[in-house]
């Protein structure tokens, strides 16, 4: 049985796997920074390029390795580089293939340190950043006339659940002569494959559905394109250490063999729940994309398999009454991180978006009574009992 025609679940379980002289059947944790070599001729070989081994972790560890290699067959892609965190691994695609007089389009709605990196931090170099609405073609476009080096777009978004139509954006990127970069955390790779829509780049906060039990940091970049790792990634790399570190490598391995399974029973519980706060007392509006309410939901079942493990919600009476509804919720806590079996709430105008402008803020549909949910792994019952109690308390 050859492993190219493996299917997605037999690869989450065994992508990867390089047993040591132990035989071991679980994937070791390799704890080491450095490796030891025969001779100083087998050193002088390796630092040559001549012999390929490992030689430091900053640059590979077999732990590490082997999480890459199957997130790499999981995605599609040739190439994978594992990294500390997500940030870690957009600031790293985006400095490796960036210099200044660059130009770089991102959709608005993106995860908040990404939106800093496009304002902040790429403008200091001399870089110029433009922000669309990711769901306006014509904005794409008109952005996209420039020659420009890289697009930058997260679908569905965080949290306000916008779709972005990756082909046509792709089709409009290229010609511009821009790499694109897909952040798929929401999806994930079980149910939307970016690099199949045209995108050049997949980056990933592993620490979210990889992980999915909230335990360790992590980030994976993915792509096709042998001189993007040779010319640009790998140098930047291994040069200023971006590196995952082995046990949270060993970590997400463990969590990768149950991944295709949580998902879908992610978005079957988030399907559920969208469809009961629909009709919840103080409730005024549903973001999942699952729902045929979703403005894109026909785009949004094109790109992906399901409707997706996270929603958002709108309370009425804003701030006071939405931080009301989170304090009543007994089973679901409030915290910022998703992508957990635990289902989580945040408030994202004053948590994950509080550094937004506020005219910003409601421009992306970001108003003080949206609730972002991350659907857990419980019982949808018992979900749905936890939502009607809150709404009870607040909404009488
Ligand atoms: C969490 C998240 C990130 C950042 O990942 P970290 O692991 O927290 O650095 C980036 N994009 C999206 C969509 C996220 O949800």
């Amino acid at each position: 049985m050859s492993k190219t025609t493996w299917r997605t679940s037999t690869q989450l379980v065994h992508g990867g796997i390089k047993r040591s002289a132990f035989d071991e059947n679980c994937e070791g944790l390799f704890v080491t920074s450095g490796y030891i070599y025969a001779s100083a001729e087998e050193q002088e070989a390796t630092f040559k390029e001549e012999i390929k081994r490992y030689q430091y972790s900053r640059f590979a560890n077999p732990t590490v390795g082997m999480f890459e290699e199957r997130m790499a067959m999981i995605e599609g892609a040739n190439f994978c580089l594992a990294t500390a965190t997500g940030m870690a691994a957009i600031n790293t695609t985006l400095m490796a293939m960036l210099k200044s007089g660059d130009r770089v389009v991102a959709s608005r709605a993106l995860f908040g340190s990404s939106v800093f990196i496009m304002n902040n931090i790429l403008p200091r170099f001399g870089i110029e950043t433009v922000l669309v609405d990711g769901d306006d073609l014509n904005q794409w476009e008109e952005a996209l006339k420039k020659p420009t080096r890289a697009v930058l777009l997260e679908t569905p978004s965080n949290p306000t659940l916008d779709i972005v139509d990756m082909q046509s954006v792709a089709d409009l990127a290229h010609k511009a002569g821009a790499r694109v970069i897909v952040d798929n955390v929401f999806a994930t790779p079980i149910l939307q494959k970016p690099l199949d829509f045209g995108a050049d780049v997949v980056v990933y906060s592993t620490t979210k559905y990889v992980d999915g039990q909230g335990r360790t940091m992590g980030g994976a970049i993915l792509f096709n394109e042998e001189k993007l790792l040779k010319e640009e990634i790998m140098p930047y790399f291994r040069n200023t250490g971006p590196a995952m570190s082995p046990f949270n490598a060993w970590t997400q391995l463990k969590g990768l063999e149950t991944m295709d399974m949580r998902v879908m029973k992610h978005c079957e519980n988030a399907t559920l729940v969208a469809k009961f706060l629909e009709n919840l007392k103080g409730v005024t509006k549903v973001n999942y994309p699952g729902l045929h309410s979703h403005p894109q939901h026909d785009l949004a079942m094109k790109q992906m398999k399901a409707g997706g493990p996270m929603l958002s919600f709108e309370i009425d009476g804003g701030k006071d009454k939405a931080f009301a509804f989170e304090n009543a919720l007994e089973l679901t806590k409030i915290c910022n991180n998703l992508g957990d079996s635990k289902s989580l709430i945040t408030h994202p105008g004053t948590t994950t978006h509080s550094k937004v402008e506020e005219a910003e803020r409601l421009h992306l549909g970001i108003s003080d009574g949206l609730l972002r949910l991350s659907v857990g792994l419980e019982d949808a019952d018992d979900l749905k009992e936890d939502l009607a109690q809150a709404s009870k308390t607040v909404f009488g």
